[in-house]
């Protein structure tokens, strides 16, 4: 029976494959021709589907333009040494001296231009600064912002490039640090625990709902949602993952890792933890073990709250060759990471083929950002293991990482990764699907198996079945990845 069951379905499975052949074919061929050049490959690419970037800092993904024209809204001043924005804290609001008023950048072109070089990597010539230190001292500059208020922007470049869903990293957290400061820590992690509940935790966590609320409010009306709920832009689903800021002593991480999974447990638009900063930083590297048993206390609290860790955001000769011996596997064993950021580092761990077999069979998807680990670790092209992940079946997809800083967008990901590993474009629809079958959006999948080939059973009769309705209403993964396929389905027309 078992054995019948397989055949029938292995009959329909080909069935659709061939039904679906001479649209196949037709979109290979203008996928061959478009990559002859890597304008139109641009142009292709820029329109097709793309899924969820799963790897965006809100922060860094905002250009250095919308940076400048808050700043002019909001009478911030620049520091022209330091070529950052900065409070006004001369006496009547005025900008103190080596200052001037952000509005000066709309007539000054010089300025401006300095700043946008200031805030990103345009322009950006190693010298006696690296790419690396250059791109981090980047978010000081622009901090004065409240990057929550332009989130807009970020969430319209998205729908332009045909994406449907975004996993922001924010809310990384000042005050939950300081309260970590003020309760210091032990190698009792329970009582630890109990007395950042004693001192405020629940209030500063209620805190960050509110912040939440406030990105949600300044991201529907910066789009008119209200006038326009079904503009491609809000119809971009979005959530949230909470930043611990890694390069903090240890006591503030502990803080921000209990906070991050608090806030994560308790509201649905915040869907994981995430560890950012520099990853070679002092802190990050002397804590690092320390820092995934505090996750794996975490994790044992809140089992549900998704996990997603830079790992391995690092090359030889940042750090020292043990240094770069074990982060990722770390990352999964013991801080039960689903998904890797980065991962760039994974040949030169302890045991790569097992490494990379455990990521297979576990599916632990890495998040794949060309364009930064170019500009901030150098590693490009044959150095990049993204060829190796592919081989071993580890499960991959695109990301910007910090579009704003990069000066780049998710296309330019897709068309990095086409132009340097010669993709073919079902190679392209594996890494968009992944994206979304990987995302933390909630309940089941579209897909019966990761090979995308079969839907899942309440819509194996097709899409339109009530079954299969009902199914994409109570699951929105589901309902994204079906959405997913009518868009592919449209641009392969
Ligand atoms: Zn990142």
């Amino acid at each position: 029976m078992l054995r019948r069951a397989c055949i029938l379905s292995f009959l329909g499975a080909l069935a659709i494959a061939q039904a679906a052949s001479p649209a196949a074919s037709r979109i290979d061929r203008r996928f061959a021709e478009a990559r002859k050049n890597p304008l139109e490959l641009y142009a292709f690419l820029y329109r097709m589907p793309k899924g969820a970037d799963l790897h965006n800092h809100l922060s860094g993904a905002i250009y250095a333009e919308d940076y400048l024209a808050a700043a002019v809204q909001t009478h911030l001043c620049v520091d022209t040494a330091a070529l950052a924005l900065v409070e006004a804290t001369a006496p009547g609001g005025a900008c103190a001296p080596g200052q001037v008023d952000a509005a000066a950048t709309q007539t000054d072109n010089t300025l401006r231009n300095g700043l946008i070089d200031s805030f990103s990597m345009r322009n950006f010539v190693p010298g006696k600064q690296s790419g690396h230190d250059h791109f981090f001292d980047t978010f000081d500059k622009f901090g004065a912002v409240s990057s929550g208020d332009l989130i807009a922007g970020v969430v319209q470049r998205a729908a332009d490039q045909n994406e449907s869903y975004l996993e922001l990293m924010a809310l990384s957290g000042g005050s939950i640090a300081g309260l970590g400061k003020t309760v210091g820590l032990t190698d009792d992690f329970d009582a630890t625990r109990r007395k950042l509940e004693a001192a405020g935790l629940d209030r500063l966590v209620a805190q960050m709902k509110t912040r939440v609320d406030r990105m949600e409010q300044k991201r529907l009306s910066g789009l008119g949602c209200a006038r326009t709920p079904d503009s491609a832009a809000c119809r971009v689903q979005v959530r949230y993952v909470y930043q611990v800021l890694r390069e903090f002593p240890k006591e503030q991480v502990f803080a921000q890792v209990m906070a991050g999974f608090e806030l994560a447990a308790a509201d649905p638009r915040v869907v994981a933890v995430n560890f950012v900063q520099a990853e070679d930083g002092y802190i990050s590297m002397h804590d690092y073990h320390l820092q995934m048993t505090m996750v794996d206390y975490a994790h044992k609290i809140w089992p549900n709250v998704h996990i997603t860790l830079h790992a391995g955001e690092l090359a030889p000769g940042l750090v020292p060759p043990d240094g770069l011996r074990f982060h990722i596997g770390e990352a999964i064993d013991l801080g039960h990471a689903e998904r890797i950021g980065h991962g760039v580092d994974v040949m030169y761990e302890k045991d790569p083929a097992t490494l990379l077999a455990e990521m297979r069979e576990r599916h632990i998807l890495v998040e794949i950002n060309l364009t930064s680990n170019d500009v901030i670790l150098g590693v490009k092209g044959d150095q990049h293991p993204f060829p190796i992940y592919r081989r071993n079946g580890v499960p991959l997809a695109l990301s910007t990482d910090d579009e704003g800083v990069s000066r780049s967008q998710l296309t330019e990901e897709f068309e990095r990764a086409v132009l340097t590993y010669n993709l073919s474009y079902s190679d392209l629809k594996e890494l968009v699907r992944n994206s979304l079958e990987y995302s933390f959006a909630p309940g089941a999948s579209y897909w019966k198996d990761r090979k995308y080939f079969s839907v899942a059973a309440p819509c194996a009769a097709g899409a339109k079945t009530s079954a299969c309705r009902e199914y994409l209403d109570n699951n929105d993964k589901a309902r994204l990845e079906a959405d997913l396929e009518d868009r592919f389905a449209q641009f392969e027309k």
